[in-house]
């Protein structure tokens, strides 16, 4: 059964890192913002069994300063202060050390259960920001000048109009689907292996990034001396 419709300057379906970035973003603007999420958002959204992270560079932070969410941020990051770059069979490396070009930090690791777990923490602060959870997008009508959305929560539909819809609900977007917005994929023929290792010796803050033929391996610095890796193979290898 459908309620009325509530309408929001900016509806934004997706609560993973992008849509929490942009709605800490717009925090404190003059802008009404709906944020949609599918699922239950953190702190039970912030998966800690999830073990990803994410490289942030220099000006990533200086998005996350502005919108006043770094300091609890830079509580969970790992500076990167260098970069090996090297490629297996190949005579060449990049070596590029921060410190000595003036670039220190070079960029930051954070685990994404941290990073989600902050920026939720933001959104729910944010006056001018509603979070709907568990809220799935289902249908949406474009009419003149603006959109209005039919979204499942609590077993009922809601409606919502906005004049911009963002949709940053990831791979398997629902807004690009209703969109008809064409997509062409490619298989690569690679799988990822994404695991946390601690390694022998210290990790020095160095970010190790080494080509093959079946795919990237990279090393990556995070808390506690451990490392992240993320090691391409051919799909076939890995399963
Ligand atoms: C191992 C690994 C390492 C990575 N490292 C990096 C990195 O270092 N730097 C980097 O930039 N990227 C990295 N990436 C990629 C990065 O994780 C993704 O690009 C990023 O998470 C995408 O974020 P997103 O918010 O667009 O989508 P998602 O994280 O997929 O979030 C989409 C959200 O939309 C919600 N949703 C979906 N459908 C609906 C609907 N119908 N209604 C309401 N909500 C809906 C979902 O529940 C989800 O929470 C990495 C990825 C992996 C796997």
């Amino acid at each position: 059964m459908s309620t009325s419709s509530q309408h929001y300057d900016v509806v934004i379906v997706g609560g993973g890192l992008v849509g929490m970035s942009l709605a800490v973003a717009l925090a404190d603007t003059p802008l009404s913002i709906l944020l949609l999420e599918q699922n239950q958002v953190a702190p039970v959204h912030a998966n800690h069994l999830d073990l990803r992270t994410t490289g942030l560079t220099r000006s990533s932070e200086r998005v996350f300063a502005d919108a006043g969410v770094w300091p609890a941020l830079l509580k969970h990051a790992t500076p990167i202060e260098r970069l090996e770059i090297s490629e297996l069979g190949a005579f060449g490396c990049a070596r590029i050390d921060g410190r000595r070009h003036g670039i220190s930090p070079i960029g930051y690791m954070l685990p994404n259960h941290a990073l989600i777990s902050e920026l939720s923490e933001q959104v729910a602060h944010g006056e001018n920001i509603t979070v709907q959870s568990p809220a799935t997008l289902q249908s949406m009508q474009s009419q003149h000048r603006e959109v209005q959305l039919q979204v499942e929560q609590d077993g009922r539909v809601q409606t919502y109009t906005t004049a911009l819809l963002v949709g940053v609900d990831g791979a398997n977007s629902k807004v690009r689907e209703l969109l008809h917005f064409s997509v062409r994929q490619k298989d690569y023929g690679q799988s990822a292996v994404i695991t946390n290792v601690l390694p022998q010796l210290p990790h020095n803050n160095t970010a190790y990034e080494r080509f093959t033929e079946v795919g990237p391996l990279a090393v990556l610095p995070i808390q506690k001396n451990h490392c992240a890796l993320i090691w391409s193979h051919a799909s076939e290898a890995v399963s």
